[in-house]
């Protein structure tokens, strides 16, 4: 008998990980952060049923802090066994888990003096940049496609997902007794025909599958229709002598974005010497990681890569690093476009841009990516006139665009076609990583197309493959 307990993602797309106990082993697969809402940080703090001197093995699909942000704390609580993921995997935990350390220490500070205003005891970080290097003292690289024991009775074998720079859907072969089970883990699975990486490799067997819905109730335009609406929007700021900012997600879609307007150049939308910055440290560190990584690139990158091509075309790229160098930014109005974390504006640099420029109308923010309930970036999708920042109203007159098209995320047909390789063996479904509407609006895909009734567990919820 194998139990799997869920550690988050359960009817919400942030906080995911799966306990996986068989008779001789335990293994976690992910353990990601809470993102949105003020109680984020108190729900992270928390191992839910994890116990670290426990746990055989960590084997991690992928390197965003919603999948990966919970492990420095395991290993603070006393974890010392192996974390697996591949090399790009652990190039970006290296920036992410880093980054977040800091970005932690900072709003900690900053809570911890309005505590002490308001008489309350301090509260501490959920991790520090210590546990973050005892991590990755753990890391065991894996290749994709290479089964590798990780625990007793346990083999993970990674496929590439498509989705950031070293994503992977983890299978798992587990000897239950005298019987072998596949459990498969999709991880955040990307869309096809994306620029940059491989499209994601669909499982070939399983006797369960545990599937992300993000975008499970809907169809994503196509890239094509996105880059186009983009470009656009770019071609209109231009014109106007207007401000564009992104916000994006440091690692996938800020070498996405980067990759159109390089398109944009090459079309004549874009004057070549046009001021872009690259507003995000992290997000510059990661676009270096992905240039040693060109065994994740798909045929299309592995040329302009080797040509120069993305160089020339960006001429007018300025890579902000200091602190100082962004305040500059913020206290000018000159037409520039604006490339900063974090992706759902819930931190880093680009707070302080909304800030200054979402009150002002000849601006136009492009938001790229999915928005978690409760967050700024969520408010702003929804139309918002008003969203508080720091802790102070700011009006919103500038002009919002909603390009989720470009997200990361495979849309709801994309997420059925990748079951194609076992939908037609029935095996269990069960949907995590999705708000309830969507989770629910995929089981109904699901069912029509493989007569398969989906599951959608509650966080409590223990699953048991007998
Ligand atoms: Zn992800
Ligand atoms: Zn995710």
């Amino acid at each position: 008998m194998i139990e799997i307990r869920l550690c988050g993602g359960a009817g919400e797309v942030t906080g995911s990980g799966y306990l996986v106990e068989t008779a001789s082993a335990r293994v976690l697969v992910d353990f990601g952060v809470f993102q949105g809402g003020d109680d984020a940080r108190e729900r992270s703090r928390s191992l839910g049923p994890v116990d670290p001197d426990q746990l055989d093995a960590v084997a991690l699909s992928h390197a965003h802090i919603d999948h990966s942000g919970r492990l420095p704390l395991l290993v603070a609580r006393g974890y010392r066994g192996p974390v697996f993921a591949t090399p790009p995997t652990f190039a970006l935990t290296e920036i992410l888990l880093a980054d977040m350390a800091k970005l932690e220490d900072e709003a900690v500070a900053r809570l911890n003096r309005r505590r002490q205003r308001a008489g309350k005891e301090p509260i501490s970080a959920l991790f520090t940049l210590d546990d973050v290097g005892r991590l990755h003292r753990l890391a065991r690289a894996v290749r994709y496609n290479e089964p590798r024991l990780v625990a007793n009775g346990v083999r993970a074998r990674f496929l590439d997902a498509g989705h950031i720079m070293g994503s992977a859907s983890i299978e798992l072969t587990i000897q239950d007794g005298t019987d072998e089970r596949v459990i498969v883990f999709s991880g955040d699975i990307g869309p096809w025909g994306a620029p940059i990486l491989r499209d994601p490799q669909p499982p070939t067997r399983a006797d369960m599958v545990f599937l992300e819905s993000t975008y499970g109730g809907r169809e994503r335009p196509t890239l094509a229709d996105v880059a186009a609406e983009f470009k656009r929007i770019v071609a209109r700021a231009v014109h106007e002598h207007a401000r564009v900012i992104v916000p994006a997600f440091a690692v996938g879609r800020t070498q996405v974005i980067l990759f159109y307007l390089a398109e944009a150049v090459r079309e004549g939308v874009l004057p070549r010497d046009f001021p872009i910055y690259l507003d995000s440290p992290m997000a510059t560190k990661a676009t270096a990681a992905l240039a040693e990584h060109p065994e994740v690139y798909d045929e299309e990158a592995r040329t302009l890569a080797t040509s120069g091509q993305l160089r020339s075309d960006l001429r007018g790229l300025r890579v902000t690093e200091s602190v100082d160098d962004s305040r500059v930014l913020n206290n000018s109005e000159h037409p520039c476009i604006i490339i900063s974390a974090s992706g759902m504006c819930e931190g880093g640099r680009v707070v302080h841009h909304l800030r200054h420029n979402l009150w002002r109308s000849n601006v136009h923010v492009v938001l790229v990516g999915y928005m978690a309930r409760g967050t700024l970036g969520r408010a702003l999708v929804e139309g918002a006139s008003e969203v508080q920042i720091f802790g102070e109203p700011v009006a919103v007159r500038a002009q919002v665009h909603n390009l989720d098209g470009f997200s990361a995320h495979a849309g709801q047909s994309e997420l059925l076609d990748w079951l194609s390789g076992v939908g037609p063996a029935k095996p269990r479904i069960v949907l995590t990583h999705g708000e309830d509407d969507a989770r629910a609006a995929l089981a109904g895909a699901i069912a029509a197309r493989y007569g398969i009734s989906a599951e959608r567990p509650q966080l409590s919820d223990i699953i048991v493959l007998d």
